[in-house]
């Protein structure tokens, strides 16, 4: 038969036969042949709960503290928290510089025992917001050594290059760019900075070419760089200059100045002239090599010139007949010249040499004068001539008389010391036939 319960025995009686075998009950047995006193029990109860307590209470009081270049600035329970937030703000950053940006101060979480404690999440985000700065790699441009201001990229120096030599050169129509280079050496040097102080290669190209920046660029700057109004902050630069020398084949349809001739004849009076073909100016399609520097032109070479138009030489006629004729046949001598009271110039000649009518004209007066003796006036257009002292005068008011003609014979008559003429010439003032001596007396003599 299997040894199995006997059968008509209860369930107790078969769990107290359990229980007398046990370890439990061989313990107890045990412990009451050694007869400890009970407070010893209650210690060690206490002993086992205490212990407990402490355990939860020194797990609960292990913090993280978060210092910023070593200044604590709070402690948290969780660490993920912080290093998200972390995380986050740094990406919202780099998107807002649209450059990869990373914090400056350093940012420590210590796991330190901090009984009494308790985590304080929002107050380390509020100090990170606030308190943190960021760094971004970036590239420094430098001339000739002497660093300018620092780019995003290494692609950015050479476009800060291609921007400088491009702001020098002209454009239009016509205008080839042969060469253009740079006098000095841009290059980049790597460098960690604020990402406020990165520029765009357009920016530092207007600075060192001193130009303003076009309208766009501004829109596109940030603030610290160049005002919104227009203005220029850097005017007033003193970094490194650039020198940019460029040479461009410019073709140009341009005017061809006429040139002037002259041909001379005795129909007019000397002074006066003119013209008997107008000037005409002629077309050319002209090329030429322009050398510049920083756009400023230094030399201008004519490649080549095709004419389109010949120009048409202006053709002037040049006077050459002297406005009067001299008054005394064979010259005679001059006895006293033009100035002060004295109104005209003294010719002294025989008695009856001829007296000629200096410029062809009408007589407007032939008579006597007390002082002037036999005297005549004769009008020219712009001019009265006037002939004092005549023995006898040959001509009547209202003759047409032409240059050259005998109009009187010499003599001494009125206020007079010897046998001479006394000529004047005035020039006529306004329409009035008026006095002939109330016409202004001018130099005889400027016209021979
Ligand atoms: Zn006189």
């Amino acid at each position: 038969m299997p040894d199995s319960p006997l059968p008509g025995k209860s369930l107790v009686a078969r769990l107290e036969q359990r229980y007398h075998h046990s370890e439990l009950a061989r313990l107890i047995r045990w412990m009451k042949g050694k007869l400890l006193p009970w407070p010893l029990y209650l210690f060690l109860c206490g002993l086992v709960l205490g212990g407990l307590l402490y355990l939860h209470d020194y797990r609960y009081s292990h913090l993280y503290a978060v210092r910023f270049d070593g200044t604590e600035v709070g402690v948290v329970r969780n660490v993920e928290k912080v290093e998200q937030y972390l995380a986050d703000l740094t990406a919202r950053c780099s998107s807002l510089y649209r450059m990869e940006l990373y914090p400056e101060q350093e940012i420590t979480l210590i796991r330190e025992y901090r009984p009494g404690e308790s985590d304080d999440v929002e107050a380390v985000k509020d100090a990170l917001k606030q308190r943190l700065s960021f760094l971004t790699d970036a590239v420094m441009v430098t001339v000739d050594g002497v660093p300018v201001a620092p780019v995003s990229t290494a692609e950015g120096v050479k476009q800060v290059e291609e921007a400088i030599c491009l702001s020098f050169v002209s454009s239009g129509e016509g205008v080839e760019l042969l060469e253009v280079d740079l006098s000095e050496k841009i290059s980049g040097l790597g460098c960690t900075v604020s990402p406020d102080l990165v520029r765009s290669p357009e920016e530092i190209a207007c600075l060192l070419t001193r130009q303003q920046p076009e309208q766009e660029l501004l829109v596109a700057s940030r603030e610290t760089i160049i005002s919104r109004d227009g203005r220029n902050r850097e005017a007033d630069w003193n970094g490194p200059e650039v020198h940019v020398r460029s040479v461009e084949q410019v073709t140009v349809e341009e005017q061809v100045s006429f040139s002037t001739s002259y041909t001379y004849s005795s129909q007019l009076y000397l002074g006066e002239s003119r013209v008997l073909t107008p000037g005409k100016n002629g077309l050319q399609v002209a090329t030429y090599r322009v050398i510049r520097e920083n756009g400023v032109e230094r030399s201008k070479e004519t490649v080549s010139n095709r004419v389109l138009v010949e120009p048409v030489t202006r053709v002037v006629e040049k006077g050459t007949k002297k406005r009067f004729g001299w008054p005394v046949s064979g010259g005679g001598r001059i006895s006293q010249r033009f100035h002060g009271s004295h109104r005209g110039i003294d010719i002294a000649a025989p008695l009856n040499t001829a007296v000629l009518a200096a410029e062809s004209g009408t007589v407007v007066y032939s008579g006597w004068g007390d002082s002037q003796g036999n005297y005549i006036v004769i009008r020219h257009d712009a001019y009265y001539t006037v002939y004092l002292h005549n023995c006898k005068n040959l001509v009547s008011v209202g003759q047409s008389v032409s240059r050259g003609q005998t109009i009187a014979r010499l003599g001494s008559t009125g206020k007079s010391t010897g046998p001479h003429l006394h000529f004047e010439i005035r020039r006529r003032i306004g329409p009035s036939w008026g006095y002939w001596n109330t016409h202004p007396a001018i130099n005889p003599l400027q016209f021979f």
